[in-house]
């Protein structure tokens, strides 16, 4: 139907979410800096806005890469809102950013979700994504129609920052398992078994994880590397969820050599996330 959905942050992300929901029947208008993220949501479908402000609708998803891109968004959105609008905003953020912002959001009289997602470009694409929400049940009942077109699986964690903690608590697993599953490919490769005969053997028993059953075999086995998720993001997942340990005061020792393993790969931030485990594969790791 001809329900008004606005978006800002038409990335790898964003032009998916916005591309599937135009072919839900939605009328999406959407903004984004960036001159090929805005072609490739204009051939989608997608009604591109001069301004942030014009993207202005009952519900307005954002889909920003930091919590700076956040802050600035918000200073020229929540002034063109309407007074009970929600802001979805599926970037992954910290969760101390996300109550600063739901807070903000409040002044206007607008509700503001932290609704990070997994499930990658593919899911955002397919309205298949995993969503995380923290804050107001009244104001998840009042986007669900919404929510529901963009995602499989949609889970109140909590009140504000509840889903930005959720979502950091996946990617520090996914960041770890990736890191130890190159690893010990390494040692099985180094003892003569191939990754591409271990996989099967890891997939079949007890040593599997999505990197293992999805990652390996689909992006770095192959050569694909076109996962739409960049290291450099990662990365910054990463360093968000050992800041958030650092706050609740939790030591983390296995997560925190893995994630050094992240910071030391010789991996450039735009490249596919997937070159990282490739690396510690490759034994150019550390
Ligand atoms: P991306 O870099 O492909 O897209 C981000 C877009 O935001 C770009 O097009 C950029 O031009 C735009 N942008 C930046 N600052 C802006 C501003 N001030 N105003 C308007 N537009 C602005 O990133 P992505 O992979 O789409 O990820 C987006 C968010 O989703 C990130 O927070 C990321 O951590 C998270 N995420 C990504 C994936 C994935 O698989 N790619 C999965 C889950 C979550």
């Amino acid at each position: 139907t001809g329900m008004r959905i606005g978006i800002v942050g038409l990335g790898h992300m964003g032009g998916a979410m916005a591309g599937w929901l135009v072919g839900t029947g939605a009328a999406v208008t959407g903004f984004d800096l960036h001159g090929p993220s805005v072609a490739a949501a204009l051939e989608k479908g997608v009604t591109i806005a001069g301004a942030v402000a014009s993207v202005a609708a009952p519900v307005v998803i954002l889909s920003l890469p930091q919590e700076r891109a956040v802050e600035a968004v918000l200073a020229a959105l929540l002034p063109a809102l309407e007074k009970g609008a929600v802001v979805v905003d599926t970037s992954t953020l910290d969760p101390l950013a996300a109550r600063r912002f739901h807070a903000l959001a409040a002044s206007f009289g607008v509700d503001y979700l932290d609704a990070p997602v997994s499930g990658g470009p593919a899911g955002a694409a397919a309205g298949r994504l995993a969503m995380m929400l923290g804050g107001e049940a009244a104001a998840i009942e009042r986007a669900r129609p919404v929510l529901e077109r963009m995602a499989a699986t949609i889970l109140h964690v909590g009140g504000p920052g509840a889903g930005q903690v959720a979502k950091l608590v996946n990617n520090l697993l996914v960041a770890t398992h990736l890191a130890v599953a190159a690893e010990a490919l390494r040692m099985g490769e180094a003892a003569g078994v191939k990754a591409e005969a271990l996989l099967p053997v890891v997939n079949a028993a007890s040593g599997r994880s999505a990197a293992t059953e999805v990652n390996f075999p689909k992006w770095i086995i192959s050569g694909a590397f076109d996962s739409g998720f960049s290291a450099g993001l990662m990365r910054k997942d990463v360093r968000l969820a050992l800041g958030l340990a650092k706050a609740v005061g939790v030591p983390l020792d296995a997560c925190a050599q893995a994630a050094a393993l992240w910071e030391g790969a010789d991996v450039v931030d735009a490249a596919d996330f997937n070159r990282v485990p490739a690396a510690i594969l490759a034994g150019e790791g550390a």
